[in-house]
């Protein structure tokens, strides 16, 4: 709960963060248009201004060149007269860069026709009506154009003036008309009307330079205002994201800390249950000392009375009185019979606490398979008769030898043969084969009793599913003899395995290295 809370509280910085960015990013833009608008400002003034400025010079130009016509009467001043007001009046096409060069080169009087391209014809008043001027400025313009209009008239009638004068030799006549002409375009009214279009056209400019400047300083007022907003909000994003990482590094610590706490506790509990792991070890291994020293005790104390069970059962059986009554032979069979079996189970289980207490002993030699098989026959004799089952051996001629533990060999074939008789139906019949291979022997004991279910047998030999089944006639067992057999196996270096049917015997085979 705790890492979730500061988990939002990071997500909300690194989402505000993103924002003010974005808001930055925003004003960054503002300034930029800003800074665009203020050029087109310019420019827009500029274009105006030249708009103006052609209106006055248009004026003046004419005013000189109808003075220089009536002072001069020569045509080409009147031409250019002509051309000039057409070209304002929309009526001739105003050629490029008509306000800049083109009046310096009309009145030098040789270029006649000027060099340049004529482009649309546009008048003065559709000049005005295309630029970008307010509503007060253009009405100036106007009036200044409607001025110039009047002015226009004066020169006009100062040029007819001057042409109507007849052609004629008495001078005395045709000077008045030219100093008429003259007159006309130097008259009070002429200097008032010139005044008037200057005056308008100076209110224009003024007019226009007041708007502008306003323009610019509220633009420019909004630029810096943008820029301070800007100079904050970077501030507020340097805090952010040291506020963002501080946050992170304080979470990270966190979660260290939080890693070191359940390290520890995990810690705190292996140690715990180490601990009861130790007094669990220690009362197993009381436990297991007392079952070893349990096992061997009983297992040598009741050794020697059963071994002398057995001798003295086995001299009673060579007593001709006990032969002599079929019932005591029987009973001394039984009581030899028994302590055989009981004798067996004893040495399994003292082997097997042996094996568990690790010192076993295991000393190895040349021997003959053929007398280790008689002597294990020899002992199980008496159960192999009582079932009437035929042992048959097949054992190349010639002696087979194994190098083995004497003690262990016979253990592990004492233990399947007596298996081989205990699951054996009675006539049944066994086999034990001996052979040899290049660098082994193998051992073979089949029978032809019950069998083993197929999911038991890959369990036979595991200590995990020890089982006791007992033999065709209620034989008891232990359940550790394939076990034990197994581990003596291995101690060879050999190897163990079953092949079983259910109902029709099986074959248990061995193999043993050669060193
Ligand atoms: P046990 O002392 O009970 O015979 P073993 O370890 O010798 O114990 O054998 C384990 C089990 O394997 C037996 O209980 C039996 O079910 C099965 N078994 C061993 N040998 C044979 C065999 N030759 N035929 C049928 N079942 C066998």
């Amino acid at each position: 709960m705790f890492y979730k809370d500061k988990y939002l509280a990071l997500t909300v910085k690194i989402i505000s963060l993103a924002i003010i960015i974005v808001v930055v990013i925003f004003f960054f833009y503002k300034i930029y248009q800003g800074e665009n608008t203020y050029s087109q400002i310019l420019d827009d003034k500029f274009k105006s201004e030249k708009i103006i400025n052609e209106i006055r010079q248009n004026s003046e130009d004419l005013t000189r060149l109808a003075r220089l016509y009536t002072n001069t009467k020569d045509t080409l001043y009147k031409n250019q007269y002509f051309e000039i007001l057409n070209i304002s009046k929309g009526v001739s096409p105003r050629p490029e860069n008509f306000n800049r060069v083109y009046w310096g080169i009309l009145t030098t009087k040789e270029q006649q026709d000027p060099p340049f391209i004529k482009t649309i014809k546009k008048s003065g008043s559709q000049l005005i009506a295309t630029a970008k001027l307010d509503t007060l400025e253009k009405e100036r313009i106007s009036n200044a154009l409607n001025y110039s209009l009047l002015l226009t008239q004066l020169e006009i009638e100062a040029l007819h003036v001057l042409e109507e004068a007849p052609t004629s030799l008495n001078t005395l006549e045709a000077v008045p008309n030219q100093t008429k002409a003259i007159d006309l375009v130097n008259s009070e009214d002429y200097h008032k009307r010139v005044i008037l279009i200057m005056k308008e056209l100076n209110k224009a400019y003024a007019l226009l330079e007041t708007r502008t400047t306003k323009e610019l300083s509220t633009l420019e007022s909004e630029i810096k205002k943008s820029i301070i907003i800007i100079s904050v909000l970077l501030f507020i994003i340097i805090l952010t994201i040291v506020v963002i990482i501080q946050s992170a590094l304080q979470l990270k610590k966190g979660t260290i800390d939080q890693l070191q706490i359940s390290v520890q506790n995990k810690t705190k509990k292996l140690n715990e249950s180490l601990m009861i792991n130790r007094e669990i070890t220690k009362d197993l291994q009381t436990l297991n000392i007392s079952k070893d020293l349990f096992f061997s005790i009983i297992a040598h104390d009741l050794k020697g009375p059963f071994n002398s069970l057995i001798g003295f059962s086995t001299l009673l059986l060579d007593d001709p009185v006990v032969n002599e009554h079929e019932e005591l032979k029987e009973s001394v069979q039984i009581i030899k019979s028994s302590s055989q079996n009981t004798f067996e189970l004893l040495q399994n289980l003292l082997n097997w606490a042996q094996i568990q207490k690790g010192n076993l002993p295991f000393t190895r030699e040349n021997l003959k398979i053929d007398d280790i098989v008689n002597n294990v026959l020899k002992v199980l004799s008496y159960q192999s008769m009582h079932k009437n089952i035929e042992i048959k051996t097949i054992i190349p001629d010639g002696p087979i030898l194994v190098y083995a533990d004497k003690d262990m060999l016979s253990t592990i074939l004492r233990n399947l043969i007596s298996n081989a008789i205990k699951y054996s139906h009675k006539n049944g019949t066994i086999e034990i084969i001996c052979e040899k291979t290049t660098n082994a022997v193998n051992i073979i004991i089949s029978d032809t009793g019950i069998g083993i279910p197929e999911e038991r047998i890959k369990k036979l030999f595991d200590f995990q599913y020890v089982q006791k089944t007992r033999g065709t006639q209620g034989e008891k067992g232990t359940g550790l003899g394939l076990i034990l057999t197994k581990d003596f196996i291995q101690r060879h270096h050999g190897a163990i395995w079953v092949e079983s049917e259910l109902g029709k015997g099986s074959k248990f085979t061995f193999t043993l290295p050669d060193f």
